[in-house]
C-alpha cells in the first residue's frame, strides 16, 4: 500500500498539471477528448504488463453501477450520435431511459440480483463502446475470471462477493478521474460525477448541454434525482 500511496501522489501531480495544460484556454470537445485519453493513457503507463483475467465476452461486473464525467458522457454521447444510424439510436436511447428508470434507485447488490445489465452490452457480452468507455470501467481488471462470475451471480448471499483484483491499476484510475475532476473545478466546469447511462443519454437527447458545460454552467440537478 504504500508503493501505491506514494505512487499516486506523484502520478496525480504530473497529471493535473498536464490536464490543465490541455484544459487551459479555449476548451473544446477536442480538448475534452485529450484531457479524458491523457487520464486512460497516464494510469496505463502506471500499470503497464500487468495481468489481468478480464477478456471480450465476459460481461460479468457490467451490471455495477458506472459513475463518470461529464466530458466522458460527452464523448460516448457524440460517438454514438455520429455513428449509429438514427433506428438504432432511437432504440438505444429507449433502452438508456428504461434502464435509468428501473435502476436509478437500486444499489449495486440489488443490480446484481436483478442482473440490471449496462446498456452498453452488446449481444456477445462485450462492451459496444470499447473505445470510449469510462474510466472507471477501464479501472476494473479482475484477476480471476471464475471469481468474477461466482461474486456476480444473480444469487441471494450474504458472504461477501470478493473478487482478486489489480489495485494498482484500480489506484492509478481513481487517481486520473480525481485529477480530471480536480481540474475541471479549478476551471469553473462542471466536476460532477454522473451515472453512466444517464450521463450519455443527456447528451445524445440535448447536444446544446456540451456548449453550457463549456460555458461553466451546471446540467439540471434532476438529472442526479
Ligand atoms: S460501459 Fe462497457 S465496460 Fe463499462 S459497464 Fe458498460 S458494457 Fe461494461
Amino acid at each position: 500500500m504504500d508503493e501505491i500511496s506514494w505512487q499516486a501522489e506523484s502520478f496525480a501531480a504530473a497529471l493535473v498539471g498536464k490536464l490543465r495544460e490541455i484544459l487551459d484556454g479555449e476548451a473544446g470537445l477536442a480538448a475534452l477528448a485529450a484531457a479524458v485519453k491523457r487520464c486512460s493513457e497516464a494510469a496505463e503507463e502506471v500499470c503497464a504488463g500487468r495481468p489481468m483475467a478480464c477478456a471480450p465476452g465476459c460481461p460479468s461486473c457490467c451490471v455495477l453501477n458506472v459513475a463518470v464525467l461529464l466530458p466522458e458522457a460527452v464523448l460516448v454521447a457524440r460517438r454514438l450520435s455520429a455513428t449509429l444510424p438514427p433506428d438504432e439510436l432511437s432504440r438505444l436511447r429507449g433502452t438508456l431511459a428504461a434502464h435509468r428508470s428501473s435502476t436509478r434507485w437500486m444499489d449495486d447488490e440489488e443490480r446484481i440480483l436483478k442482473r440490471a445489465d449496462c446498456p452498453f452490452l452488446d449481444g456477445y457480452g462485450s462492451c459496444s463502446i470499447h473505445e470510449v468507455r469510462p474510466l472507471a470501467c477501464r479501472a476494473a481488471a479482475s484477476l480471476d475470471a471464475d471469481c468474477c462470475r461466482s461474486a456476480f451471480s444473480p444469487v441471494v448471499t450474504d458472504e461477501p462477493r470478493l473478487v482478486p483484483a489489480d489495485l494498482l491499476r484500480q489506484a492509478a484510475y481513481d487517481e486520473a478521474f480525481s485529477a480530471l475532476a480536480l481540474v475541471l473545478k479549478g476551471l469553473g466546469l462542471d466536476s460532477r460525477s454522473i451515472e453512466l447511462g444517464t450521463g450519455v443519454l443527456a447528451f445524445v437527447d440535448m447536444p446544446e448541454y456540451l456548449e453550457l458545460f463549456l460555458e461553466g454552467g451546471r446540467l439540471p440537478d434532476s438529472l442526479w434525482r
